[in-house]
C-alpha cells in the first residue's frame, strides 16, 4: 500500500482535537495549528530531503517534544499553556510516525542515525469464506490508527495530565489515585 497522504494526517489531528475539546481548553485555533504541523512533517518528501527519515525520526517526534516538556515542566511554574501544548506536540508528531508505519515507504525512525527502515510487517487478517468472500477484517492501516489514537489519549485528559505529570514529582502514587479519580468524575461530565 502506498504511503498515507498528507491531508490525512490534518484530518486525522483536527477531527481529534476537536472531539477532546481542544479549541475549548487551549487556544480555539489550536486543532487547526496542531493538524498542520502534523501534515508539515510529509515535506520531507520533497527538497532533496530523507523521504520519512528527515522529519519522521525519534529525534523529532519524541526527543526534541520531549525536552520541551521537561523545560515546560521546570521552568512555567503558574499557567499550564506550554506545558499542555508540549505534550500536544508530542502526541500529534509522534502519532503520525505511528500512522506511518502501515504503509510504505518504510519509516527511517533512527535517521541520520541509521538509514535503516520500520513497518508494520503484518498483512492483516482476511479470512476466504467458503463462498470465496474475502471477508477484510483487519488491516494494517486500522491497527496503526488503532495505536496512534492510544498515543492521543493523553489528549482527552489533558488536564488531568499535566496535573499527574505535576504531582508525581512528589508523590506519585497518590498523584496516581487523584488522577484516576480525576478522570473517572470527567467522564461522567454530561
Ligand atoms: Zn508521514
Amino acid at each position: 500500500m502506498l504511503g498515507l497522504d498528507a491531508l490525512f494526517h490534518f484530518e486525522f489531528v483536527l477531527i481529534f482535537l476537536l472531539a477532546a475539546r481542544v479549541h475549548i481548553k487551549h487556544h480555539f485555533l489550536a486543532p487547526l495549528f496542531f493538524a498542520v504541523l502534523a501534515m508539515f512533517l510529509d515535506i520531507d518528501h520533497f527538497f532533496g530531503l530523507s523521504t520519512r527519515g528527515s522529519l519522521h525520526n525519534v529525534f523529532v517526534t519524541i526527543v526534541f517534544p520531549l525536552i520541551l516538556v521537561g523545560l515546560a515542566f521546570s521552568f512555567e511554574k503558574k499557567g499550564v499553556f506550554w506545558k499542555q501544548f508540549s505534550i500536544i506536540l508530542l502526541a500529534v508528531l509522534f502519532s503520525h510516525t505511528l500512522l506511518d508505519l502501515s504503509t510504505n515507504p518504510a519509516v527511517k525512525f533512527l535517521w541520520p542515525v541509521s538509514d535503516a527502515g520500520f513497518t508494520l510487517a503484518w498483512t492483516g487478517y482476511a479470512p476466504v469464506l467458503a463462498s470465496g468472500y474475502v471477508l477484510n477484517l483487519v488491516s494494517p492501516l486500522s491497527i496503526s490508527l488503532l495505536i496512534a489514537i492510544t498515543a492521543m489519549i493523553p489528549i482527552i485528559f489533558l488536564e488531568e495530565t499535566v496535573d499527574f505529570m505535576w504531582k508525581k514529582q512528589e508523590t506519585p502514587k497518590q498523584a496516581a489515585k487523584e488522577t484516576f479519580e480525576e478522570i473517572r468524575q470527567k467522564l461522567r461530565e454530561p
